[in-house]
């Protein structure tokens, strides 16, 4: 992996640049009792993240400039987190799969993700869904590579839409961003495309690379989620893919419900689980502490790669006064703790598990925005 050197000493603690995650589901407007933006981005400060990109799928889904200020509105006055909160457009009004949004007017709206990036929105997504319409699909790579936006999808049936999202990116020059990659062949294919000049890039997520669906059986709902979880061979080759470089980013597809959402049988809740307060140990626990990674590989698809992708600013140099970094202590091992979460859902499969690499300190543009002794519920367990 390409990376350049991430991380300074601070004492007992590392220091690295402050992580930024192309996919998050904030629930609001529509389920406020699931997320709120400003719980959303309280949660995100305390994972170590200055920004995420959050998807369109709220109520109303954001497919006009009108729903986009109004989150954006939120974001804003959620950034007292000092965590940026940028909005990705609908592909089509409300989801609904038959008309294309005004992407160019929502691409121009002066946002923070305007300011930020020099576009409205950080990328368009149909996120939950995939855009079967050939011909609409066809106009949205269009538009979005005449504008220079990432055109992130959410790839379902996984391998048959990325077979077709690969065709796309070369035939209309789109940047197209496949999310949550899951399966051994997903990585085989981005793999060949890579290599044949295709702009395609790709990210999984943490779950995929610690768990598999033996999971499911063990935690039931908490372990639900679409893509689902799959085999130890699908796993293997997600971490083979963050290690070649095919894939781009890890990004924790934060999906937060309430308790009745995943209550009774698993075939009957709702999919996805929590992912900003949990990414980076479980990603360092398994990924570095298991051999597989250097600690700047990780930094490198949590804060650099993800930036590069919509086009944030580098987070800048480590030692300068005005960046955005995070403090991490890796030697202490310490245990997950869904009731100390800032975000509302405790929908995690990751509760109880030991893990290294618990973020100390948020700072973002020299403002500390989470510390970790801050929260009275979180003590430091020495082992
Ligand atoms: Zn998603």
């Amino acid at each position: 992996m390409n990376c350049d050197q991430h991380m300074t000493n601070e004492g007992a603690f590392v220091r690295v640049p402050a992580f930024v995650d192309l996919h998050v589901h904030f629930r609001e407007p529509g389920f406020p009792e699931k997320e709120t933006i400003a719980s959303g981005a309280r949660a995100a400060a305390a994972g170590g993240y200055r920004a995420v990109c959050m998807m369109p799928n709220t109520r109303p889904v954001i497919d006009s400039v009108e729903t986009l200020l109004a989150v954006d509105w939120l974001g804003r006055e959620a950034n007292v987190t000092g965590v940026s909160v940028l909005a990705a457009a609908a592909m089509t009004m409300g989801q609904a799969g038959d008309r294309l949004t005004g992407l160019a007017a929502m691409d121009v709206a002066g946002t923070r993700c305007k300011t930020l990036t020099g576009h409205g929105v950080c990328g368009v997504s149909e996120d939950g869904k995939t855009l079967e319409n050939p011909y609409l699909m066809e106009e949205i790579c269009r538009q979005a590579a005449r504008l220079g936006l990432a055109l992130m999808d959410h790839a379902e049936p996984e391998v048959e839409t990325i077979r077709r999202d690969i065709a796309l990116a070369q035939r209309t020059g789109a940047r197209i961003h496949i999310q949550h990659v899951s399966l051994a062949e997903s990585v085989r294919l981005l793999r060949e495309a890579k290599a044949a000049g295709a702009l395609v890039t790709c990210e999984t997520a943490p779950h995929y690379i610690a768990l598999t669906s033996e999971a499911l059986r063990e935690m039931g709902a908490n372990a639900k989620m679409n893509p689902p979880l799959a085999s130890e061979d699908d796993r293997l080759a997600l971490i083979e893919g963050l290690r070649d470089g095919t894939i781009d980013c890890i990004a924790t597809d934060h999906a937060p419900h309430e308790a009745a959402a995943k209550e009774g049988p698993a075939w009957q809740a709702a999919n996805g689980i929590v992912g900003l307060e949990t990414a980076f140990p479980v990603c360092y626990t398994v990924l570095v502490r298991g051999g597989y990674l250097t600690l700047d590989d990780l930094v490198c698809l949590m804060a650099i790669r993800p930036a590069e992708i919509i086009g944030l600013p580098p987070p800048g140099d480590l030692e300068d006064p005005a960046g955005s970094y995070v403090l991490l202590d890796l030697e202490t091992e310490y245990e997950i703790d869904k009731n100390t979460f800032r975000s509302k859902g405790r929908n995690t499969p990751f509760h109880g598990m030991s893990v290294y690499g618990r973020v100390m300190q948020t700072v973002i543009d020299n403002r500390v925005v989470y510390a970790a002794t801050m929260n009275p519920a979180t003590t430091l367990r020495s082992t």
